[in-house]
């Protein structure tokens, strides 16, 4: 029987796992497929290792890997997909916010040849402040970057994969996989579901944390912020050079009249402001370039189950001889 992956992170998810676990199960039963999960346990602080470790004991299809500290769930994702045995992969979270009953829905689309099926959310139930700068976030960011991003629509999702390699093949150390996933394009098929609040435990994201993330994904896919910084320099330095003109010419008509306070203060602050925050800007992609350079792995093992090469990436393909190369200097 053809197996389908199923990627997990999880950070102190102690409560969810066996839940999990279970409800997959259940879903597998009713389907003409085996599944394998592969639990990333990003260095969970409560019992979720031990949990973890229990299932493997019990069943044979359960394959983890544990970080040597948190390094975020974008490792995680990552860490799963080098890993990826199935005939394709299905990326979830381990709250059940991404409900298992959806997983034959994923792989019917699969089956009718899409190679990337897509869960999309509403947005029910949801605070309505996170609601309010989410959707607005998107409103946002896809008139600045290249890659088409949609409200709703997260990791929650099954590659096939020729979609896994593809995501595999794009290196960069700073991943923002949403912005990945809609990158390599494909065929896209997106399966709607009714958002579910999170079983057990806290999310794990805060305010400033989404907004960092949010960040990320404006500077991780192209240079339109540093265009939009010289144009408002072009712009403002044109409108200076109307205002000079302008004064120059009243000067020379009636005389200085000394009050200037106003005026001069208004256009230290403002070009003081765009001055900052285009060094801001610029400063964002430096630092981008910085951590690239030193081309760090983007996660450490502290232990795993898995044996060394035990991934498709076996295959004989350029991009795996790449990961074979770069997983041996890893571990
Ligand atoms: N997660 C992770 N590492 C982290 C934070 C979260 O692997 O540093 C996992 C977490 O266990 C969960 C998924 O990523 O399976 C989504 O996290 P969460 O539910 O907190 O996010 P939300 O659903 O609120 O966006
Ligand atoms: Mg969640």
């Amino acid at each position: 029987m053809k197996i389908i992956s199923l990627i997990i992170p999880t950070f102190n998810e102690e409560e969810n796992i066996q839940l999990l676990y279970e409800s997959i199960k259940q879903e597998f039963k009713r389907m003409a497929y085996d599944f394998e999960i592969i639990f990333i346990d990003d260095a969970s602080t409560d019992h979720t290792l031990q949990e973890i470790k229990q299932l493997v004991s019990s069943s044979t299809n359960v394959r983890y890997i544990s970080f040597s500290r948190n390094f975020g769930k974008e490792s995680a994702m990552l860490a799963g997909l080098r890993h990826v045995q199935g005939e394709a992969a299905v990326i979830m979270d381990a709250d059940l916010q991404h409900p298992p009953s959806l997983i034959p829905d994923l792989v019917k689309g699969w089956e009718s040849g899409f190679d990337q099926v897509i869960a999309r959310r509403n947005r029910n139930g949801e605070k309505p402040m996170r609601r309010f700068l989410s959707s607005n976030y998107y409103r946002i960011i896809n008139k600045v970057v290249d890659v088409r991003l949609e409200d709703g629509v997260g990791d929650f999702r099954l590659l096939s994969r020729r979609a896994v390699r593809a995501v595999l093949s794009l290196d960069e150390g700073a991943r923002f996989s949403k912005g990945l996933f809609s990158w390599i394009g494909m065929s896209q098929k997106i399966v709607d579901y009714e958002n579910v609040p999170r079983k057990n435990g806290e999310t794990k994201w805060s305010i400033l944390k989404l907004l960092n993330y949010g960040l990320d994904g404006i500077v991780s896919f192209n240079n339109r912020p540093l265009r939009i910084c010289f144009y408002t320099g072009a712009l403002i330095l044109l409108l200076s050079i109307i205002y000079s003109v302008i004064i120059f010419v009243q000067i020379l008509l009636n005389g200085i009249k000394v009050p200037g306070y106003f005026t001069i203060i208004t256009a230290v602050l403002i070009l003081g402001g765009i001055q900052l925050l285009s060094l801001g800007v610029i400063g964002e992609y430096i630092g981008r370039i910085y951590y690239e350079t030193k081309k760090r792995p983007q996660y450490l093992i502290q232990e795993t189950n898995i044996r060394n090469g035990e991934s498709y990436e076996r295959d004989k393909s350029r991009v795996s001889k790449v990961y074979h190369h770069r997983r041996n200097q890893y571990y």
